[in-house]
């Protein structure tokens, strides 16, 4: 029993105080995607390259809607690599727990 206890106290703690301390995500880590109004052209390239599907552009009469959900995001970095415009980047933020569906989307406009 002594010999454990001296053991434990050698190892000192090795777990981190998440989520009462916040964490940063690791280098290289692809967190939720955010889109960016002024750069996108709409151009709908990440429509298309998106895997599951979770990228829609509308487009009404007064102006252009891109959707991106993050029900389904499986966070490959697709959308990221097919811009020629940057108007997506991956963040480092992977805190998606919601009460709503709503909250899980990120949505940008521009009128026509
Ligand atoms: S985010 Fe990039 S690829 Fe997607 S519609 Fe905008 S400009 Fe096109
Ligand atoms: S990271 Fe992948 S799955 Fe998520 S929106 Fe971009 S292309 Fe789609």
């Amino acid at each position: 029993m002594l010999e454990i206890l001296k053991r434990r106290l050698r190892t000192g703690t090795v777990t981190t105080g998440y989520p009462s301390v916040p964490e940063s995500a690791p280098p290289g880590f692809r967190g939720k995607p955010q889109l960016l109004s002024d750069k996108c052209t709409y151009c709908g390239e990440c429509v298309s390259a998106c895997p599951p599907g979770v990228i829609s552009l509308k487009e009404g009469n007064s102006e252009k809607e891109l959707t991106l959900s993050y029900c389904g995001c499986i966070f490959c970095g697709r959308c990221e690599e097919v811009c020629s415009y940057g108007a997506v980047k991956l963040t480092q933020e992977y805190e998606l727990a919601s009460k709503t569906k709503d909250d899980l989307q990120t949505i940008i406009r521009r009128k026509l």
